[in-house]
């Protein structure tokens, strides 16, 4: 199957307008034993494309994107770095990492511009690009200021999500009205927003009139689990899809028993520590996570983590040696 993220709608039985019978695998993800993991897990149809990466639905767009994504942060801080970075960032689309994470804050803008040197000649219809506006820019008037920036930086001329980075001054009905007149000028395609907990995201949810919000990006890795409590299930419910950052940080030190115990997972599937870390903070079928990397060999392993399913026994035995909070903690911020 060819990565087509085509079509801005989908009708029934296709995604991104591709027809998925016969062409999608249902990966019986197992469902773990803990009451910390308990909810997040249910079986997603998983779509590959030819170089084995997979994709899936993006929460309820009717659009599908790939599960391990790019992230940008610190990318565009020195024009040194650009090549490099570029260089990263290709090798990730052409390993399928099409779901590419920048911001206007990242190198001020320069990440975007990294992103635009990435894409150039590329097909747009194959990205899945996402981008998002500081809170301190986010009034009506801002946010689509911020927003065509962003696009002129990009040299795009729509993002597949944008998102308010987290809560900030502005009314959120101001920033999720502004949301929608980008989406009415097709400058947008879906409205997201960030380091949102419940009841943000429930106001969030309240004041939009046309749109349904598609996305909460949040702080998720093996040592930062407390999404999995109340979020996760929140958004899954929603049809929201969580999207994972910092996913590498709080990975265990060498010589620790929980990487041996990733080690030793990893050994069984021919995959990497890393990979089974990716693996695991995937496994719900509305997650996606966004692994931020300049060096190459960084990118092929975080592209690996795929093609793979832990068994119920995995589940647990990552689940216990690197536990979720057992009560309710504030959203964690990276
Ligand atoms: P991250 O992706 O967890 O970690 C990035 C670091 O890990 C880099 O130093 C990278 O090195 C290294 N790395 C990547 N792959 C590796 C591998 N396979 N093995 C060993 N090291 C590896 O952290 P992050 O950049 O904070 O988060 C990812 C993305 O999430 C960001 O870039 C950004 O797009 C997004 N984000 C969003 C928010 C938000 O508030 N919404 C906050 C933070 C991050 P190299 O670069 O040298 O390869």
């Amino acid at each position: 199957m060819t990565a087509a993220v085509s079509s801005h709608s989908c009708a029934p039985g296709m995604l991104n307008g591709e027809p998925t019978a016969g062409q999608v695998t249902m990966n019986s993800l197992p469902q773990p034993r803990s009451a910390a993991a308990a909810g997040v897990v249910t079986a997603a149809v998983i779509l590959q494309n030819r170089r084995g990466m997979e994709r899936k639905a993006f929460g309820r767009t009717g659009v599908v994107a790939s599960v391990i994504g790019q992230g940008t942060w610190h990318m565009g801080e020195s024009p040194r770095e650009r090549e490099r970075e570029v260089a990263a960032l290709s090798l990730g689309l052409d390993l399928g990492l099409t779901h590419i994470d920048t911001a206007e804050m990242y190198g001020n803008g320069g990440a975007e511009e990294v992103v635009a040197d990435t894409i150039r000649g590329r097909r747009r219809a194959d990205l899945f690009l996402v981008s998002k506006v500081l809170p301190q820019n986010a009034s009506y008037r801002g946010t689509i200021r911020a927003a065509e920036q962003s696009l002129r930086r990009l040299r795009t001329d729509y993002l597949d999500l944008y998102l308010l980075h987290w809560p900030g001054k502005y009314p959120i009905a101001d920033t999720m009205s502004a949301m929608e007149s980008l989406v009415a000028a097709g400058k947008i395609r879906f409205v997201g927003v960030s380091n949102f907990d419940v009841n943000d995201l429930g106001a969030a949810i309240a004041v939009l009139k046309r749109e349904r919000l598609a996305c909460n990006q949040v702080l998720y890795n093996l040592a930062t689990r407390s999404i999995e409590r109340d979020l996760i299930p929140w958004c899954r419910q929603q049809g929201i899809a969580v999207v994972g950052y910092t996913p590498l940080d709080g990975f265990p030190r060498p010589g620790s028993e929980g990487l041996k115990l990733l080690t030793e997972i990893g050994t069984r599937y021919g995959k990497t520590p890393r990979q089974v870390a990716l693996r695991f903070l995937t496994r719900a079928e509305i997650a996606f996570t966004i692994p931020k990397a300049s060096n190459p060999e960084h990118v092929r392993e975080n592209a690996g983590a795929c093609g793979f399913a832990l068994t119920q026994e995995d589940v647990a035995a990552i689940d216990a040696a690197f536990p979720a909070p057992r009560g309710p903690l504030p959203l964690a911020m990276g």
